[in-house]
């Protein structure tokens, strides 16, 4: 659990509905459910609402959209599976409430609650994803689940496959939202909205958001009301520092780990040398990933053509020394990267604001040298933000987190097939059947599975409607006007 229940008070976000118009509903208790869900909520060990829970249920009762920032562990689960199992009519034989989420273990997490909560009555559920058989699924939705849980591919691939319908769905959860979209879900959330009844409600949660979260609330959400959860510090709420300890040889390992966990749609790494920017741009692209570099001795041009290529999404990464930190403004990255502490302090700042800008949130990751740390908590009390220390992920995680995600890619590949591709795949049906019996083969299987994983990298996680980035070069000091000609020392 990233933090204790009680301890982060709830903030109203900017765009809360004025007061005079929405007043703040009264704080949400256990008082005021039905006996039956107290008794079962009482059986859980949970005895009063957490503060995401106290609030954002009466808003949810109110029947407009939602947006909530809140992390697992913060009990977000609750705040919308109350309500949810609250509203749901057991004498309706069809799905009223969907949960999307990112991966089958928080479908199992989530289902567990709902299970617990609706323990001895009438209300049914589904569990549906991606990676096991039909057979059980079908069942259950056949049988008419009123609450579905699950991963969107799966999902839409039964909506496709006249399993189920979803025409009736009067609440839309979609938890862990930067999730879904770092999983590679869009194509298939995007999909499944035309499914979707336009009047319903819809809750988005999300633990940051940054803009690609922003468009796709602004997708599927109508004039939502928004709760931060916030550790009460305005200035950096909407920026996550987190660090390191990385052992000086065992770095661009961990950069590509990083990278694979975090799978952000696009990012800056910084590094402070010429040297490191080189080595750092050559070792992501011999492992499959879109990356240039820009240094200060490059020419204007080019470093502005780069800029523009992550601008218009045909580049995810840019290796970059503080030319870009301070000479071009590119904002609405979800995440910065800084391979090495800069040698002054303020850079830091300069290098983390390349995110979370006009209000969204983004994520600085630094990666730290044992001898560095003090210095870099020294500059987190100098500008007075918290920075949280992580351990690395383990070769498991990684395993485990891209594994899924090229899951979620094949079987959204799978679902766009047309009937002479899928009459094409029968001729290697006997060949994989033969590969999946010999070691030989599960090696020769790891292979296909790696060359369509990088294949996967190259492809843009979210396709919006507009622009992406917004992409100003700008020379410090002067107004933000794009700069045609001439070189800038940096
Ligand atoms: P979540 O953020 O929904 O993943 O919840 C994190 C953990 O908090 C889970 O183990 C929940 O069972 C637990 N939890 C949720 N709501 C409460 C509550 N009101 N009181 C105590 N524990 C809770």
């Amino acid at each position: 659990m990233d933090k204790t229940l009680d301890d982060m008070p709830v903030e109203r976000g900017e765009n809360t509905a004025p007061p005079e118009t929405s007043p703040a509903p009264p704080l949400f208790s256990f008082d005021d459910l039905s006996p039956d869900l107290r008794e079962r909520v009482a059986a859980m060990g949970w005895v009063r609402p957490t503060p995401v829970q106290q609030q954002a249920i009466p808003l949810l009762q109110r029947g407009g959209d939602l947006i909530v920032q809140a992390k697992t562990g913060s009990g977000k689960t609750g705040a919308y599976l109350l309500p949810a199992v609250n509203a749901i009519d057991p004498a309706k034989a069809w799905t009223q409430v969907l949960v999307l989420v990112p991966t089958r273990e928080l479908a199992r997490q989530v289902y567990d609650v709902f299970l617990r909560l609706t323990e001895g009555t009438e209300v049914r559920g589904a569990l549906v994803y991606g990676g096991v058989g039909y057979g059980e699924q079908t069942r259950a939705l056949r049988e008419g689940a009123h609450l579905v849980v699950g991963t969107p591919g799966r999902i839409l691939d039964h909506v496709y496959r006249g399993t189920f319908t979803v025409g009736r769905v009067e609440l839309l959860v979609i938890d862990e939202a930067d999730e879904l979209l770092s999983m590679g879900f869009y194509p298939a959330l995007r999909k499944l909205r035309i499914q979707l009844p336009e009047e319903r409600q819809t809750c988005l949660l999300s633990a940051t958001i940054p803009y690609h979260v922003e468009e796709l609330a602004r997708s599927f959400l109508k004039d939502p009301e928004r709760l931060i959860l916030s550790k009460g510090e305005e200035t950096v709420s909407t920026l996550e520092h987190y660090y390191y300890i990385v052992p000086p040889l065992q770095k661009e390992r961990a950069l590509i780990n990083l990278l694979e966990m975090e799978n952000p749609d696009t990012a800056i790494i910084f590094c402070n040398t010429k040297r490191d920017v080189e080595y750092v741009a050559e070792v992501l692209k011999n492992n499959g990933y879109d990356a240039l570099h820009l240094t200060g001795d490059m020419p204007q041009n080019t470093r502005e053509r780069t800029v523009k290529r992550m601008h218009e999404g045909t580049l995810r990464f840019i290796v970059a020394t503080d030319v870009l930190a301070r000479g071009i403004d590119i904002s609405d990255l979800s995440h910065v990267f800084l391979y090495s502490i800069p040698e002054q302090v303020s850079v830091y700042i300069h290098r983390s604001g390349r995110t979370a800008r006009a209000g969204k949130t983004g994520i600085a990751i630094t990666l730290c040298e044992d001898i560095e740390e003090k210095r870099l908590l020294g500059i987190a009390r100098q500008y007075h933000f918290e920075i949280v220390k992580r351990p690395l992920p383990t070769p498991e995680e990684v395993a485990a987190r891209t594994g899924e995600r090229l899951l979620v890619q094949m079987e959204t590949e799978m679902l766009t097939l047309g009937l002479m591709d899928r009459e094409r795949l029968q001729r290697f049906l006997p060949l994989a059947q033969s590969l999946a019996s010999t070691e030989e083969g599960f090696q020769l299987i790891a292979l296909l599975l790696d060359r369509a994983y990088i294949q996967g990298l190259h492809r843009p996680l979210f396709q919006p409607d507009r622009p992406p980035l917004h992409a100003v070069p700008k020379t410090e000091g002067q107004s933000p006007r794009p700069r045609r000609r001439g070189r800038r020392k940096t």
